[in-house]
């Protein structure tokens, strides 16, 4: 029997990497003025006591993300400066630069950083990220990464206690470019579109139309379709022909789930 890929955590396991090719550095248009910004925060913010605050313990984590492929050198200096051990509980932020998927609570976890870090890279190309839309904000850490990626980022959370704290963190790091809903991310958020880029951290079994259509032209949207079991993240793009899909590596995230949770 031929041995199945293993699966990249998204946000329900870590199960090491899975089949990937590199990714390639696109066009710019990331928010570049961002770059380096988060740094000065996080020195300024005294996050004391553990070594994990480190520059170095960050950095093993940018080349772990590296050697996997993520090419993007701005992207890979965001990652060094976003401090991911304050969107864990501190029970586990001894774990927050390990390469591997967290439990955050309700049931949820935060992305493993290579799907986080992959996903963003994959907006990134063919074209500047201006307006952003996130459906499941989670922890707020892949927020965290947009924020300084794009000019405005939206963002929509059907569990309103991991809301609140996604948002508590990311105003303590001063990202004040983002926007956030509590309310089921199926059906998106109209009222704010066209997107440059859409994020999907939940797996819904297949594509939901009413999200495709809140991509501007040239616009990507990433999403993991399928099962419970394992998904494969697509990366779709609207072209004045149409949609093209293409299919990037088999994943493992929390399914999409219809209605809030308050
Ligand atoms: N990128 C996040 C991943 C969080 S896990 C992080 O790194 O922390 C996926 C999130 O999607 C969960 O918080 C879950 O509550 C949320 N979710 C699932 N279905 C949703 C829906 N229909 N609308 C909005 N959020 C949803």
């Amino acid at each position: 029997m031929a041995r199945r890929p293993r699966l990249a955590g998204g946000c329900l396991a870590d199960r090491g990497p899975a089949e990937r090719g590199p990714t390639e550095r696109g066009p710019g248009g990331h928010n570049s003025n961002r770059v380096g910004r988060l740094e000065q925060v996080v020195n300024k913010l005294d996050l004391t006591g553990i070594g994990m605050t480190s520059q170095r313990t960050r950095m093993r984590l940018v080349d772990r993300l590296r050697e996997q492929g993520i090419a993007d050198e701005d992207l890979l200096d965001i990652v060094s400066s976003t401090p991911r051990h304050i969107f864990v509980d501190e029970a586990l932020s001894h774990r927050a630069y390990e390469d591997t998927a967290l439990p955050i609570g309700f049931n949820q976890t935060i992305s493993q950083p290579y799907v986080s870090a992959h996903m963003c890279a994959a907006l990134m190309q063919g074209g500047p990220l201006v307006k952003v839309l996130e459906i499941g904000t989670g922890s707020g850490y892949q927020t965290s990464l947009l924020a300084q990626l794009a000019e405005q980022v939206f963002t929509l959370e059907r569990i309103r206690g991991l809301q609140q704290k996604a948002r508590e963190r990311l105003n303590l790091l001063g990202l004040r470019n983002i926007q956030f809903r509590h309310s089921d991310g199926g059906t998106g958020w109209p009222q704010q579109a066209p997107y440059d880029g859409i994020i999907v951290s939940a797996s819904p079994r297949k594509v939901p139309m009413e999200l495709v259509d809140q991509l501007a032209t040239h616009g990507r949207m990433i999403i993991p379709i399928g099962d419970e079991e394992e998904q494969e993240l697509q990366l779709i793009t609207l072209t004045p022909e149409g949609t093209k899909v293409r299919v990037l590596e088999r994943v493992r995230f929390v399914p999409m789930l219809g209605g809030k949770v308050q």
